[in-house]
């Protein structure tokens, strides 16, 4: 640690985290700049089947090899007929000869006043363009009766009507949900080109941590960082390797940072404030570069964020609120450019905000909410109790972030408020 002479004039100068204006800090949206700006996606990539592919990163575009769907067919249980046969007044009555399901269709054409049953699904038979529904019809064995409640062609998918040859169906850069693996297997890809996955490790640091398992002596506490940076990185469905507690001590933190150097992202947590044992940044300087080391935010303000040779590297706070709301403000998107996606979270919804928050300016404030509906079947947000860094419960009775500018200086009920829904990522 560097030891500087203080007199009564610096000791005021010091920054405490209790303080809300910090020359050093950059603004949040500097910060993300930053990060965004210096992160070079990879190139790797590997081709898989697609059912393994939710929530990877498609590393080509895809286009449609066939038509969706192939060919025409009913949208509704009826009969397909010739539109030539529709009653310009009153009705007609043609003839049933045969049925076409789907699956099985009709083999044969139509003639002029004719008529085949067809379900949805059902290829149209030759010599047909429409579908008269069933409850538009009467029959008398054959004899089917259509009045005039239907427009020619009505009733009838396209082929090519939903996804045509050679469309683009998903773009490079695309992190792969539940949906895009059906539109997939409805082209019949039978595997699709990722990005590799990332690795990232992780480890805390702190004395006073213990694992699971062990006693807890006086002063001591539960790792609970390692378990919520598990759970956020699972759900980027990256490689995650798990490097344990690092005690305040440079030689091990050194020796940590190097057995680390393989990876493409190093997550540590604690160790980042000013205190006696926060020796990561210096760490960070020794071995590596520090792009910046402290956001105006709150919390988790003593944020680190540099290059140890190739692999990026996050220094996270050690409070558990702080290290889930950095890691989804600036790592989450971080790790999600380094993949390759092409888009980052931003869904911000503007609400009502049903509680009092106490703020002051100088920082943007992730507070923890829940946003519901009121009596009324309006979106609202409330403040999920107290919002202490340390308190990792505001956290888990949340379903969204309340973010509150840097200028704001409190919200009364009825405010409306910036919200950043949670959507699957914490
Ligand atoms: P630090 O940034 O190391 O000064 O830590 C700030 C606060 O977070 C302290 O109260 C630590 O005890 C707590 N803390 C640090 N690491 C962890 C962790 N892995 N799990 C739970 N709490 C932690
Ligand atoms: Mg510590």
């Amino acid at each position: 640690m560097t030891i500087t002479q203080m007199t009564e004039e610096t000791i005021h100068k010091e920054t405490s985290c209790m303080d809300d204006r910090d020359p050093d800090s950059i603004l949040p949206e500097q910060a993300l700049a930053r990060i965004i700006d210096t992160i070079v996606a990879i190139t790797t990539t590997e081709s898989i089947p697609i059912r393994d592919a939710l929530g990877r990163v498609l590393a080509t575009n895809i286009n449609a090899a066939i038509n969706v769907p192939t060919g025409r067919n009913a949208a509704m249980d009826g009969y397909a007929v010739n539109a030539e046969d529709l009653p310009t007044a009153g009705l007609a009555t043609l003839q049933r000869i045969g049925a076409s399901f789907a699956g099985k269709p009709f083999d044969g054409a139509l003639q002029r006043g004719q008529c085949v049953r067809i379900m949805t699904g059902a290829m149209m038979p030759d010599g047909s363009d429409t579908v008269v529904i069933q409850e538009h019809t009467s029959a008398t064995g054959d004899n089917i009766r259509i009045g005039r409640d239907t427009n020619p062609g009505a009733n009838v998918r396209q082929a090519g009507e939903d996804i045509a040859i050679g469309d683009l169906v998903l773009e490079k850069g695309l992190r792969l949900t539940p949906a895009d693996i059906g539109l997939l297997a409805s082209l019949g890809c039978a595997e699709v080109a990722v990005t590799h996955k990332l690795k990232v490790a992780f480890f805390s640091t702190g004395d006073e941590l213990r694992s699971i398992g062990d006693a807890l002596d006086a002063g001591m506490i539960y790792d609970s960082n390692r378990y919520t940076l598990h759970g956020m990185l699972s759900r980027l469905g990256v490689d995650i390797i798990d490097m344990g507690v690092v005690k305040d001590d440079p030689t091990l933190l050194e020796a940590a940072f190097k057995e680390a150097a393989t990876v493409d992202v190093l997550i540590t947590s604690g160790g980042v404030s000013v205190g006696e044992a926060d020796y990561v940044k210096e760490t960070l300087i020794k071995q590596g570069q520090v792009n910046f080391w402290k956001v105006a935010i709150k919390p988790g303000r003593p944020l680190t964020f540099g290059k140890l040779d190739a692999t990026y590297f996050f220094g996270l706070p050690g409070n558990p609120v702080s290290v889930m709301v950095t890691f989804y403000q600036f790592v989450q998107p971080a790790l999600r450019k380094l993949a390759g996606e092409n888009k980052t979270l931003d869904l911000m919804v503007k609400v009502p905000c049903s509680s009092r928050l106490k703020k002051r300016t100088g920082r943007v404030e992730y507070q923890r909410g829940v946003l519901e509906q009121d009596a009324t079947g309006r979106m609202v947000v409330r403040k999920t109790g107290a919002q202490g860094s340390g308190i990792l419960r505001s956290m888990a009775d949340a379903n969204c972030f309340i973010v509150l500018p840097i200028d704001n200086d409190g919200v009364s009920p009825g405010d409306m408020v910036d919200v950043q829904p949670f959507h699957g990522i914490v």
